[in-house]
């Protein structure tokens, strides 16, 4: 019996989708060590398009963007997310996927900090790492004197810190931020913490983009530091951004990098970050697993959670 035409074009496209639902489900599990919960946000009442694509804002209040999170963060099997401030906002989602959210601590002004909640947050097993610590944004540096209690904190209870470091978005000091400044994003500010600190487990975010030099004089240096590339793996030009990976690589950092999406309120820049590090035609599978996945396990030591 002859099988209609028709029919052999439905049972291949019907084949191709079963193809594809299948390898999506074996897409390799990631873990983004860079991700933002808020309650509420000045880019959701001024609907700030993606920066990357232009695209408007989908989701303008905390349920939808959490929802729109989870739902990009399963669509590229990211198994784990470091989420950080604000912290309420993270606690809710955290209870909404309590096996893929970390929870993490993040604040701007140290002065902010209240370290008995911290250690009581932390005893209570539900804080597993502080950061974003966005500092920079009040003008204050890794090394400022008002760190050291949080430092001192986060050594004693072995908390891994995220330190944001390099840049933000342009203007910043004429909009939201007067007292940003580029340079105090500069890793090097980091070193008499860490001869203060050497137990401290801290990652620098944004891998201390476009501060090279610096990154790798403290990686190399200081072999505990790790780097995320969150954010620069989707909003940089993708040659500049792969020309700084693969300088860190051949630095020999490829062990210590870490994939982030920095995903702030587009639930799509997930997507984009997993594509911008994908698309690095010189990483071999190998060094992919390691920055995906490998990496951030060892880093917040997840081998048996
Ligand atoms: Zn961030």
């Amino acid at each position: 019996m002859r099988t209609p035409i028709l029919t052999l074009v439905l049972m291949s496209l019907f084949a191709a989708t079963a193809h594809a639902q299948k390898n999506e489900k074996k897409r390799p599990p990631i873990i983004d060590v860079h991700v933002h919960a808020y309650e509420r946000s000045d880019s959701w009442t001024n609907k700030v398009p993606n920066p990357r694509t232009g695209q408007p804002l989908t989701a303008t209040n905390e349920q939808a963007h959490m929802q729109a999170t989870l739902a990009e963060m399963k669509k590229h099997n990211i198994v784990k997310a470091f989420v950080s401030n604000h912290y309420p906002a993270v606690l809710r989602w955290q209870a909404a996927a309590p096996d893929r959210i970390m929870s993490s601590y993040g604040f701007d002004d140290p002065a902010t900090v209240d370290l008995a909640f911290l250690r009581s947050e932390h005893a209570a097993g539900r804080l597993v790492a502080l950061g974003e610590v966005a500092i920079q944004y009040e003008g204050i540096a890794a090394n400022d004197p008002k760190m050291e209690p949080i430092w001192a904190l986060a050594e004693e209870l072995d908390l891994p810190v995220g330190l944001h470091t390099g840049l933000a978005p342009k203007r910043t000091p004429y909009t939201c931020c007067p007292k940003f400044r580029n340079t105090l994003g500069n890793p090097a500010l980091l070193e008499e913490v860490l001869i203060r600190h050497p137990k401290l487990r801290v990652y620098l975010m944004h891998a201390g983009f476009p501060y090279l030099q610096e990154t790798i004089a403290i990686m190399h240096m200081y072999p505990q530091v790790y780097a995320d590339l969150a954010v620069i793996d989707w909003t940089r030009p993708r040659e500049e951004f792969h020309e700084y990976l693969r300088a860190l690589l051949r630095s020999g950092y490829g062990k210590r990098l870490m994939f982030g999406s920095d995903q702030m309120v587009w639930p799509e820049a997930v997507g984009l970050a997993v594509e911008g590090v994908e698309s690095a035609t010189f990483l071999t599978a190998e060094q992919k697993r390691d920055i995906f996945y490998n990496n951030a396990v060892r880093f917040f030591r997840l081998e048996n959670k």
